[in-house]
């Protein structure tokens, strides 16, 4: 059964070069990357603060800027936003083997990742934003796009004053669920396998305070064992509006569970954070010119604009060609982080916090330059992405590393 809405007349509030949806890791960067290039930038957030999973989900682990044998991969703004995590110190302050006079040697031994603290990372994220010269506009929704030929050309949103629209040159789909992509008609996909529980929170215990965590990173089926695959757990697709509120209290039953169990409330025992947004990773996808998968470690991609490596073992790296980025159907749409064109297979490599940023630089500096970005001069970008520290090719780093 349907109800019909009256029709109505939207103000419309404001007029953007680009607009970033969500300010998750791959929104900041998205957002930073776009108003350094020039652009008139918004970035919109559901929340209150920024971060995202990597603040509000209390995911507090920088994963690793590196290929686990040595070698820097990921540099630019993931390489930047890392340090500021942690510029007021945390558990784990700058990895030694990673400071300047660190050896090849010892880097391999350290994989080149922090833990942070969520506050501070959301305040710092904050005033660098401001300071660039990015809005923010936070408890806003954006709940519906007008397009014209193949291209977005406003975001209807939604927040304490009601309904308004604003104009947009293009947009940046970093909500992590391909909410943008979905609701201006980009082809999308699904995780197949859904999400198990995940239930992150932190507990003091005497003086310090730890990060629990309770879940874990699920396997592409192809790699599990077969008890593994006979382990029948609840799976979450994490699009639904209903199940993600069950999910959620799913999770608030388990972390009170798994907390209790250690011992009561005490001033030495206490609960001291829950996540304030559901902890799922892997949840629906842009469908983009190009769908890479983890088969393709160490290519050579003409069109790649940053390096990963992957955070479970040492060993692989991943150029990541721009084409993955975008839609061929919606031209001035780009996504980053989360929901980025990868297999279900490669997926949990590409959701982690250094390929949310790199990504996000990179569809923040293309959506500047070009609101066509199938037509956009990709050595135009890699020249812009260069020049602002990336480094884009497997063949590049030696020099780099010693
Ligand atoms: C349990 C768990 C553990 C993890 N562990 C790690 C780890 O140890 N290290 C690591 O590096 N990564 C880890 N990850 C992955 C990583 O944290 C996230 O995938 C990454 O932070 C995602 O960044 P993002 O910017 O793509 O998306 P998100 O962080 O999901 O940000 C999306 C933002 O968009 C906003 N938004 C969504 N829709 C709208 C809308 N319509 N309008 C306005 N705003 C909107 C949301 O409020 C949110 O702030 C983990 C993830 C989970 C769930």
């Amino acid at each position: 059964m349907f109800l019909d809405e009256p029709a109505r007349k939207t103000p419309l509030v404001g007029a953007y070069d680009v607009a970033v949806v969500g300010g998750g890791v791959a929104g900041i960067a998205a957002a930073l990357a776009a108003a350094r290039c020039g652009a008139k930038t918004i970035l919109i957030e559901k929340q209150f603060a920024l971060g995202g999973l990597a603040t509000l989900g209390l995911v507090t682990i920088y994963l690793p800027l590196c290929d686990g044998c040595g070698r820097q991969v990921s540099f630019g703004l993931a390489e930047e936003l890392l340090r500021i995590s942690i510029r007021h110190g945390w558990e784990d302050r700058y990895p030694a083997p990673w400071l300047e006079s660190g050896t090849r040697e010892s880097r391999e031994k350290r994989r080149f990742e922090v833990q942070y603290n969520a506050s501070v990372f959301a305040i710092l994220c904050e005033q660098l934003l401001r300071e660039s010269g990015v809005e923010i506009l936070y408890g806003t929704s954006v709940c519906g796009v007008q397009t014209e030929n193949g291209k977005i050309r406003a975001l209807f949103l939604e927040n304490k004053s009601g309904r308004s629209a604003i104009s947009v040159r293009c947009a940046a789909d970093c909500t992590g669920d391909a909410d943008l992509c979905a609701m201006s008609g980009a082809d999308t996909a699904r995780f197949k396998q859904g999400n198990v529980l995940a239930a992150w929170y932190y507990a003091q215990h005497g003086n310090r305070v730890r990060l629990k965590m309770l879940g874990f990173a699920d396997v592409p089926d192809k790699y599990k064992s077969e008890n593994e695959k006979r382990q029948n757990r609840r799976r979450y697709g994490g699009i639904d509006g209903a199940e993600l509120s069950e999910m959620v209290q799913d999770a608030h039953t388990a972390l009170l569970a798994d907390f209790l169990k250690d011992g009561s409330v005490s001033q030495k025992h206490n609960l001291t954070a829950m996540a304030a947004i559901p902890q799922v990773r892997m949840t629906r996808r842009l469908c983009g010119a190009y769908t890479m998968d983890d088969t393709e470690q160490h290519k050579f991609f003409t069109d790649s604009i940053g390096m990963i490596g992957d955070w479970r073992k040492a060993g692989p790296v991943y150029e990541l060609p721009f084409r993955m980025l975008y839609s061929e159907k919606v031209k001035n749409l780009a996504a980053a982080g989360r929901c980025i064109s990868v297999t279900d297979d490669l997926w949990d490599v590409t959701r982690v916090i250094p390929a949310c940023a790199v990504t996000g630089q990179a569809i923040g500096t293309a959506l500047a330059l070009s609101d066509d970005l199938p037509a956009l001069d990709v050595g135009t970008l890699q020249a812009r992405l260069r020049n602002d520290g990336v480094r884009l090719h497997e063949c590049e780093l030696e020099t780099d590393n010693r």
